[in-house]
């Protein structure tokens, strides 16, 4: 059965990189009706914060990416000491007693000299009586991956092909720190192994780590899962997509009203596409139906954020339900300050949801349904008085007082009238309106407005109006 995971570490909020990298994971094990596993590396203690393993997992939980089995690595440390104690046995890891300053020599050496750094293997043949004397000392030591010389590791990797890495680039590398605790590459094998993960999908820059992870499998007898390392994600400049190119964490997306299922489904695009077929919008259980790690290109994508806004947009207008808007979209209005009744809002929605493409930009376009209160600018104001907006907004409220209208047909209706009864263009009908009830002469429909908006808003924002004006 096919397993795989996705396993953030809680030092800083969800990238969208890495969330990439779980709907990835996600998506095939589901399509292949296996299992995904969640799990919090957590082991670098001065990094890791538990609001960011919180924030991680509302932002999984907001993209609707659900794990059958959770595990924190923090929770997890005897397991790692059982297989360190079973490595140390078989002569597949030996302590380290270079000091700091010892390996910072060495490695200024390697620098001088102009090649790669490696650990020169001084305590790789210690004898156990040396190392017992050494203990006795009380000196710190580490503990390190005693690495078969001139190795080379060969992988299949699944998005990436074929992969050959020399272990002479890393040498004996380092699996317990001198605190005791236990190193990303050695974890995560005994993770990944005692899991099951049949297939690790992680981005790209964990390639150099492949290596020394397939050896440690090997050391342990562990059968070595199958490999799928992601491209980057570049910015539009095409560098790797940083904070330098704006919000790139999932929760600064969630934050600005973001639908999340569009955000799902275009992060999913950035460099997997269906086969033959260049659509765009799939629902997730389309994408659970069609992924597969073959059709991920294996070269770099792009982000752009304007085609993630159009995305929203999409499904704001298309996708989602005006039920559905109106429920993700109450938070955001009551956030404003505005008093929201749900009814009025799903009706405002079904001639709206057209003009925006996240919530919050929709509390701004929306404004001029719920609140009353708005200054109107003096070149506006001025622009009245040019008019004949007194006699129009009089006019007006006389008839909306005695019968408002209900829909846009009847606000034509209405605008006719006062056109013929004023003899004015209807222009200025229009414009003396849009002013008189939003203060700005942009915006959303003010016909539409007219038709939702209750009468004693029209009446308070007309006669408020008709107090400044002559
Ligand atoms: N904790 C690692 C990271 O966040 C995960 C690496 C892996 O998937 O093996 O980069």
């Amino acid at each position: 059965m096919v397993k795989t995971r996705f396993a953030p570490s809680p030092t800083g909020f969800l990238h969208l990189g890495n969330a990439r990298t779980a709907i990835f994971s996600y998506l095939f094990a589901r399509h292949s009706g296996g299992k995904f596993v969640l799990r919090i590396e957590d082991t670098d203690r001065e990094r890791s914060k538990v609001e960011y393993e919180e924030a991680i997992l509302k932002d999984l939980d907001w993209l609707g990416i659900e794990w059958d089995e959770f595990y924190r690595q923090s929770e997890r440390g005897d397991t790692y000491r059982e297989f360190v104690d079973k490595l140390l046995e078989s002569g597949n890891a030996y302590p380290c007693f270079c000091t700091q300053e010892e390996l910072q020599r060495e490695r200024e050496e390697a620098q001088r000299k102009g090649v790669a750094y490696r650990y020169s293997g001084r305590c790789r043949s210690l004898s156990k009586k040396e190392v017992e004397e050494l203990r006795r000392e009380g000196k710190s030591f580490t503990i390190r991956f005693r690495v078969p010389d001139g190795e080379t590791v060969v992988f299949e990797d699944l998005v990436k092909g074929h992969i050959a890495i020399n272990v002479d680039d890393f040498g004996d590398f380092v699996i317990v720190r001198s605190d005791g605790s236990p190193t990303y590459n050695f974890v995560v094998v005994v993770d990944d192994a005692l899991m099951g993960i049949t297939h690790v999908v992680r981005g790209e820059d964990h390639i150099p780590n492949t290596p020394k992870q397939i050896l440690i499998y090997k050391a342990l007898g562990f059968d070595v899962p199958k490999f799928a390392h992601l491209p980057v994600i570049l910015g539009e400049d095409r560098s790797k997509l940083s904070k330098r190119h704006g919000g790139v964490s999932v929760k600064a997306y969630r934050e600005e009203g973001y639908v999340s299922e569009a955000l799902f489904n275009y992060l999913c695009l950035l460099g997997w596409s269906p086969p033959n077929s260049d659509r765009e919008i799939f629902s997730k259980e389309e994408l659970v139906e069609i992924f597969e790690l073959k059709d991920i290109n294996s070269s770099p994508a792009v982000f752009n954020r304007d085609k993630l806004l159009w995305m929203s947009g999409v499904y704001i207008r298309e996708v989602l339900s005006v039920e559905e808007v109106a429920r993700r979209l109450i938070p955001f209005l009551r956030d404003a300050g505005y008093r929201v009744e749900e009814e009025y809002l799903k009706r405002v929605l079904e001639f709206t949801r057209d003009s925006f493409d996240t919530f919050s930009e929709a509390v701004e376009r929306l404004k001029p349904f719920f609140v009353d209160e708005f200054e109107i600018e003096d070149k506006f104001l001025g622009m009245l008085e040019d008019m004949k907006s007194y006699e129009i907004l009089s006019e007006f409220l006389s008839i909306v007082e005695e019968s408002k209208p209900q829909n846009t047909e009847e606000v034509k209706k209405l605008a006719k009238e006062i056109q013929k009864k004023l003899k004015v263009k209807p222009k200025e009908i229009w414009h003396t309106l849009r002013i008189a009830l939003t203060g700005s002469l942009e915006g959303v429909g003010i016909d539409i407005l007219i038709a939702l908006l209750p009468k004693g808003s029209l009446s308070l924002r007309i006669k408020r109006v008709l107090d400044r004006i002559s």
